[in-house]
């Protein structure tokens, strides 16, 4: 299995991934999505909400606000040592105190942690009116995108096939494949038909269809294209981080294999 990048941004990845079982590839897509943690408000003590908005709306948006954090100094609630009663090594608290007339921001709340805030601070959360208040704790803990999507740590994660376009040597260069495709994947270049572009093929067959004499086909293949977009940690992270979380999951298999 080879990886070669296209494009290395912090919040952004694409890269092939090549002679690579589609079993392998789907269970780094889906550890990406489900098993990275990263840190969401679990829930909210209201203390004062006399804005337009119910506790229950407010608490999911503020749920759905993603959170930037050092996801290696917390545990997961459940395997904590304060037995998922909530400590500092557990949860953190984001305050929000807040009187309008103003637009709630993200970035209104006040982290009892520097290390754990909003990834943006302006999200809109509630517009308060004149004399409306809001006086709310905010508690976050570590989550995976298994339990609930806002703890997903990426907004797009997929990949594709990356096929293998042949023009057979009988092609009569009716340039009908050409015109057919709808994303341009295919020119005629010193009186032949060649691939400009295979990564923007997304195997519709619109060209194996309207060839009459047959010469072209397209397969598929062990290359995949893969596009994550990350929101709370670096993309290239979620990836090593699922990478890992894949490891540890093997390794737990072959312990029990080796039990039985
Ligand atoms: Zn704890």
């Amino acid at each position: 299995m080879e990886i070669e990048f296209i494009e290395d941004k912090e919040n952004k990845i694409v890269f092939i991934v090549k002679n690579a079982p589609v079993a392998l590839v789907n269970a780094i897509r889906r550890a990406m999505i489900a098993h990275v943690p990263t840190m969401a408000v679990d829930y909210i003590n209201v203390y004062m909400n006399t804005s337009y908005l119910y506790d229950e709306v407010l608490a999911h948006r503020i749920g759905l606000i993603p959170l930037k954090a050092d996801i290696d100094k917390y545990n997961f609630q459940n395997e904590c040592s304060c037995g998922g009663e909530g400590c500092p090594n557990c949860q953190v608290s984001l305050r929000l105190n807040v009187e309008g007339p103003k637009v709630v921001y993200s970035g209104d709340f006040v982290s009892d942690s520097p290390d754990v805030k909003p990834v943006y601070d302006n999200i809109p959360v509630v517009e308060l009116y004149e004399g409306q208040q809001l006086m709310i704790e905010a508690v976050a803990r570590l989550g995976t995108g298994k339990e609930h999507a806002k703890w997903k740590p990426v907004s797009i994660c997929a990949y594709k096939i990356i096929p293998e376009i042949v023009i057979k040597e009988d092609c009569s260069l009716c340039k009908s494949c050409v015109e057919a495709c709808p994303r341009n994947v295919l020119e005629v270049k010193k009186d032949k038909v060649v691939v400009k572009n295979v990564l923007d093929c997304s195997m519709c067959m619109e060209c194996v269809k309207v060839c009459e004499d047959n010469s072209i086909s397209v397969e598929e293949t062990d290359n995949y294209l893969f596009t994550v977009e990350s929101i709370s940690m670096p993309a290239k992270e979620v990836l090593i981080r699922a990478v890992n979380v894949l490891r540890k999951k093997a390794e737990e298999m072959n312990e029990i294999l080796e039990h039985m």
